[in-house]
């Protein structure tokens, strides 16, 4: 089995006195696998995803994603990594406003140097995928907070990347706009897509997720597969 996320004695201390804030710990996420990381706040979540997304570096261990050992990578090195590999999808979607729905789409193909016209075809599909194609010139201003986060999603997987990472992916959304992104979650965890997602929402980890971590000051509470909670 493929491993997607692999983190050997992995721990973040952010000052030298008491605890690490995360680890150390020990976790391995196979390819396919949709994680869910809950805990209650102050337990690591945002700190674990950010290792995994290569935006922070551990300060003991190692931390291997898609292959790649990301630990050691200077500053440019990881920003290639998670233009790359790493699409991530955030609670306030992060689109930019003056762009439209297709150019914040194509934006990360663009910075990979894909051509532009390779870039367009691929935001197209995904904008069909995900149901968006009619706001394709639209701007993000104009769109409900689902269909937003639809376009975060799609720009998210513009790249294709191993890893999807999504920080409580409905929490800024109405509870229609909310079931709406989590069956897309749903759909692309079944199509293959590794996805790791950081939320409270206990009907997404429930919908979504094949396998659930609880963290508890930084360590590994409780580690179930979904088989087991059904
Ligand atoms: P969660 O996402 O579960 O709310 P975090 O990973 O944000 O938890 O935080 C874990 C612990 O690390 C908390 O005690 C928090 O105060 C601390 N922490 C997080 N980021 C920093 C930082 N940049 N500097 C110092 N302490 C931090």
């Amino acid at each position: 089995m493929t491993q997607v996320i692999e983190l050997s004695g992995t721990a973040r201390r952010y000052d030298g006195a008491g605890p690490p804030a995360l680890g150390p710990l020990d976790l391995t996420v196979a390819q396919g696998e949709a994680l869910a990381v809950t805990g209650p706040s102050g337990s690591g979540k945002s700190t674990l995803l950010n290792l995994v997304a290569g935006l922070d570096r551990p300060t003991e261990g190692t931390v291997t994603v898609a292959g790649t050992r990301i630990d050691g990578l200077g500053e440019r090195a990881l920003a290639r990594f998670r233009r790359d590999r790493i699409g991530m999808v955030f609670q306030f979607f992060n689109l930019l406003d003056d762009l439209t729905v297709t150019d914040n789409i194509q934006l990360p193909a663009q910075l990979t140097g894909t051509a532009r016209r390779t870039a367009a075809t691929r935001a197209g599909e995904l904008m069909e995928l995900l149901g968006i194609e009619r706001h394709a010139r639209a701007y993000p201003g104009r769109l409900s907070g689902g269909e937003r986060q639809r376009v975060a999603v799609a720009r998210a997987l513009v790249n294709r990347p191993a890893l999807l990472l999504a920080d409580e992916p409905t929490g800024a959304l109405d509870s229609a706009s909310g079931e709406d992104v989590r069956a897309l979650l749903v759909d692309l965890h079944r199509s293959g897509q590794t996805v790791v997602l950081v939320t409270h929402d206990l009907a997404l980890a429930e919908a979504c997720a094949t396998r659930t971590i609880h963290l508890v000051d930084g360590q590994l509470a409780a580690d179930t597969r979904a088989e087991a909670l059904r």
